[in-house]
């Protein structure tokens, strides 16, 4: 069965009385080449454990499947379960496993799943669009992946590689920047889905650190300021974490950034994520 034949995704899901819900969501892919170049970007073998997110009728699963020495699927959708265990019926090595990917302990099964036979986690998924930030989040929080390798908006994705003075740059992408090296790969039009989204499409690779790209003293701090930053982005720099963050005085700010040789007037958009982390260590100090 080709599960990205559109006729045939209609014919499969009418005959399961299936129908696609936007809030979740559902946009399944229809071009072959997609998730063939996803799950080759992945690059997992036979020692790789795969978490796929949201595996849908199970296009992506099945080259995974192929690929990989073991895969794990979380689907919220329990309407998906009689039409997976049709489409997933020969792949032996795929475990499906009904539930919310943000509330699920995803550390217990990436140990139950993965690491206790001996297996190297990595993340594969078309991700659903509306919880890509929380569950990257969750999913670099994590530690255990080598890599995570994930279909998500162009626009979110451009966000997460922004460097400092680009349009894109945002709290979340230094986040990510933080815990992981990321990687734009390649685009996908919505011409590609069914329902068709109104917005292109990007698949990117984020390679986890062993360890952040600078020292920081105190990380809680570090975020704190950056968020403060990102949230008041037109105000100066000495405006806005002086109005956000309680004890730091305009001077206190104004004269960190004078140590750090940076314009008294400088918004944090400007700021590389090494100079956020000496501002922060400078204000830890105070
Ligand atoms: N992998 C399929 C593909 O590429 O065609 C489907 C991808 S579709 C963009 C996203 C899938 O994630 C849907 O099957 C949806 O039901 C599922 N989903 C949505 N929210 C979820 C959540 N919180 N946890 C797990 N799966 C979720």
């Amino acid at each position: 069965m080709k599960l990205t034949d559109y006729q045939e995704i209609r014919a499969l899901l009418s005959l399961h009385g299936f129908h696609f819900t936007k809030s979740l969501g559902q946009n399944f892919l229809t071009a072959a080449w997609v998730p063939d170049k996803i799950a080759e970007a992945a690059a997992p073998n036979r020692s790789t454990g795969v978490l796929e997110i949201g595996p849908g009728i199970g296009c992506l699963t099945v080259p995974l499947s192929r690929l990989a020495g073991r895969v794990v699927s979380v689907e919220l959708d329990r309407r998906l379960m009689p039409v997976l265990s049709q489409t997933l019926a020969g792949c032996e090595n795929v475990e499906v496993v009904f539930g919310d990917a943000l509330k699920m302990d995803l550390q217990a099964l990436v140990e139950e799943e993965f690491l206790s036979r001996g297996l190297q986690p990595v993340v594969c998924a078309n991700l659903p669009y509306n919880i890509t930030s929380p569950i990257l989040t969750k999913l670099t929080e994590m530690k255990c992946f080598a890599n995570i390798t994930v279909m998500i908006q162009q626009e979110v994705a451009r966000r997460i590689c922004a460097s400092a003075g680009e349009s894109d740059y945002s709290a979340f992408g230094i986040l990510m920047q933080w815990r992981t090296v990321p990687e734009l790969l390649f685009d996908v039009s919505p011409s590609c889905f069914v329902p068709q989204p109104k917005v292109t499409s990007t698949v990117i690779r984020l390679g986890l650190r062993e360890t952040p790209p600078a020292e920081v003293q105190d990380e809680k701090l570090f975020f704190t300021v950056v968020r403060a930053a990102f949230n008041q982005r037109r105000k100066t720099l000495v405006n806005a974490l002086s109005s956000q963050i309680p004890g730091v005085s305009r001077e206190t700010v104004a004269k960190a950034l004078e140590t750090l040789g940076l314009d008294g007037q400088i918004r944090g958009e400007a700021l590389a994520v090494k100079d956020f982390a000496q501002l922060s260590n400078l204000l830890s100090k105070q």
